[in-house]
């Protein structure tokens, strides 16, 4: 069985629809399709209930907006005319409940995650119902699923759940599997599942991707395809690096790596579930459905120059925890973490010195990070700062940790670029390095990296 996943830039336009629906028409043997909301919807959700004192007369243009593109896209997809009808409907329903949603957000000025994580979750179960609809014009056998109702399982967190593998596969091989049996597509909404309450949860940004490998892990597939508008996993950005190039296969360390810390290619933790059960992740390009792209899968190999790929962020800051003896007295790591932790912040990484601590933490976390820390300083702690110019850089290979020189290699060839490092953290994985730069020498530094190692 496979399981295809259609990312929201491959259904920008009617046009692109109806080349997915050919895509999925082409596939013979068991499949399972899981799909994003039309390209930029959840954004442009996402920044509409993130303003401040939204008006009723906002909501109304809003709204209509989003009918105006979703009826635009049901209209030129479904021609079969019983099938347009039914679908319209349902759209409807979905839009009005929104639109409800959204005048409760007007009225009560109060956006609880619960609340946010139901009103994001629009977007997929609307191209799920276009997309059957689509597919049952051309005589395709599909049904749509909305993962919540599906019995994809989450643990609760709003905004960023994880999914119950083991009662999702339950419900799944329950509600899915026979259809699949019978020979019915089902077309599954990505991004979210419900908890044990019932409660809408979506998986974060690009949740899709790990919606997609958990439903393959669930049914048991022997391969999970993720259909985006790129080729894959990249040497290096090429916005920057002019001759990067397509990687065609990474063990699932050095995907989960590049995710990890890279460009938002693959949503972080789309490996696991997969990785569980051993199923090859491919990333195909609809713009190019014929050239194979990057594959992901257990084995690794390990190339002459060790290094395949090399990415960044610059949505990190550094913040400095300094005192003396801050670095080695146990307590003070132990504190200062769990800190953050009780605050919901994310620590990217951490090294500490004799005088210091340094912690990556995603930059819109500043503030909360400051407030909380605010409440340890004292005793040990004697300041706290923050450098907000820098960038990290991220390796990626498999070998590199047995790899003797090699880090010696990677400062070489920064430091000839006339760059310094600022915080070193290599070895907490076997397959990558990362470093702290200052942000205006980003492009140097990357330049630097791809020309010593990944150049073909
Ligand atoms: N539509 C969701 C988002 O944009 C999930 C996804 O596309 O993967 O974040
Ligand atoms: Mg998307």
């Amino acid at each position: 069985m496979k399981v295809m996943k259609f990312g929201g830039a491959t259904i920008k336009d009617p046009k692109m629809m109806k080349d997915v629906g050919n895509i999925i028409q082409k596939e013979k043997g068991k499949k399972v399709v899981v799909v994003s909301a039309l390209s930029g919807q959840t954004n442009e959700i996402r920044e509409f209930i993130a303003q401040s004192r939204i008006k009723r007369h906002e909501v109304d243009e809003f709204i209509k907006k989003i009918w105006k593109r979703h009826t635009f896209m049901v209209k030129k997809t479904i021609s079969d005319k019983t099938v347009l009808k039914d679908i319209l409907e349902t759209l409807n329903k979905h839009i009005l409940r929104l639109e409800r949603l959204l005048y409760g957000v007007v009225y009560t000025e109060e956006l609880t995650p619960r609340t946010k994580d139901l009103i994001l979750s629009f977007g997929e179960r609307a191209s799920a119902y276009i997309m059957e609809g689509m597919l049952l014009s051309k005589n395709v056998k599909a049904k749509a699923y909305e993962a919540d109702l599906a019995g994809v399982v989450t643990d609760g967190i709003f905004l960023n759940a994880t999914a119950d593998l083991i009662k999702t596969k339950e419900n799944l091989k329950k509600n899915i599997l026979p259809g699949i049996q019978k020979g019915t597509i089902p077309v599954i909404t990505g991004f979210f599942g419900c908890d044990s309450k019932g409660r809408t949860t979506t998986f974060g940004k690009n949740g899709s991707d790990y919606s997609a490998a958990v439903i393959a892990n669930a049914l048991n597939a022997d391969i999970l395809e993720l259909w985006k508008d790129v080729d894959g996993f990249m040497s290096a950005n090429p916005s920057i690096i002019e001759n990067a190039h397509t990687i065609q296969r990474l063990s699932y360390d050095e995907a989960a790596e590049l995710a990890y810390f890279g460009i938002g290619l693959l949503h972080p933790r789309t490996v696991q579930p997969a990785r569980e059960k051993d199923i090859p992740i491919v990333i195909k390009n609809i713009l190019k459905p014929n050239k194979d792209g990057t594959t992901i899968e257990k084995t690794g190999f390990k190339t002459e120059k060790v290094i395949k790929s090399v990415v960044y962020s610059k949505d990190l800051i550094e913040i400095k925890v300094s005192g003396a003896g801050a670095g080695y007295r146990p307590g003070v790591l132990k504190e200062v973490t769990s800190t953050l932790g009780d605050s919901n912040i994310n620590i990217y990484s951490v090294s500490t010195s004799h005088t210091q601590l340094s912690l990556l933490i995603h930059k819109n976390d500043l503030s909360i990070c400051n407030e909380a820390l605010n409440g340890v300083q004292g005793g040990v702690i004697e300041h706290i700062d923050h450098l907000s110019d820098i960038a990290l850089v991220c390796v990626v290979g498999e070998g590199s940790r047995e790899n003797r020189g090699l880090a010696g290699k990677i400062f070489s060839a920064v430091s000839k670029a006339g760059v310094n490092v600022e915080m070193i953290s290599a070895g907490a994985s076997s397959v990558a390095s990362h470093f702290i730069i200052k942000r205006i020498d980003l492009k140097k530094t990357i330049s630097a990296i791809h020309q010593t190692f990944c150049e073909k």
